[in-house]
């Protein structure tokens, strides 16, 4: 998606080897007309899909979630993250390795919101090594929810998040998907017809 392009190379910060920093408009500050672009771009690719509702995680899937919930008109739901053990009831619960705050995090949906008759698309902020999308699988298995797609802001396809759910035969729409990150420049991976 050429806006979101064009805003990581206005915006966007490398950090280290491996991480993007995007708070002046996804992870801190929100810019909302770019969040609408993005979630039209989601309901239009998923749209034939027969999507009930949208499933992220706190915090930062959650705005791009909720205007892709807002074009396919169907609801939004976050998992929450938690430390407590004892909040497991009514709850699907599972864990999710922080990659880039390298913590273990408990996330959980309250099973008033998912179950078998949905039919799910998974949303995040980013895609590294899938420990997010993998917890939101798992939670939709326990539910015996279906998966119709992953739809992920930003890709960085140099970790192997993307490879593992592809083997496991998911669809993956990624908005903007990073090759590399070059002396601190940020790459892209060319895509035909990427607009
Ligand atoms: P994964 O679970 O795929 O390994 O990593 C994705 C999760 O980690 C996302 O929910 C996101 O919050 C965080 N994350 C991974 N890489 C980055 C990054 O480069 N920048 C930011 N801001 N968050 C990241």
């Amino acid at each position: 998606m050429k806006l979101l392009e064009e805003r990581i190379l206005k915006d966007g910060v490398v950090l280290g080897a491996d991480v993007l920093k995007v708070d002046n408009f996804l992870n801190h500050q929100i810019d909302p007309v770019l969040m609408e672009a993005m979630g039209n771009e989601f309901a239009a690719y998923f749209a034939d899909k027969g999507i009930t509702k949208i499933l992220t995680v706190e915090t930062s899937g959650i705005a791009p979630a909720v205007f892709a919930g807002l074009a396919l008109g169907v609801p939004v739901v976050f998992a929450r993250k938690h430390k407590s053990l004892t909040l497991t009831d009514h709850l699907y619960s599972s864990t999710v390795h922080s990659y880039t705050k390298n913590t273990t995090n408990t996330i959980s949906i309250s099973k008033n919101y998912l179950d078998e008759t949905d039919t799910v698309l998974l949303i995040d902020d980013f895609l590294a090594n899938g420990q997010a999308a993998k917890g939101l699988i798992d939670i939709c298995q326990q539910a015996s929810a279906t998966i119709s797609g992953i739809g992920i802001v930003i890709e960085k396809s140099f970790q192997r998040g993307r490879q593992e759910l592809e083997e496991q035969g998911f669809d993956i729409y990624s908005l903007a998907r990073i090759r590399a990150f070059e002396d601190g420049i940020v790459k892209f991976v060319e895509e035909k017809g990427n607009n």
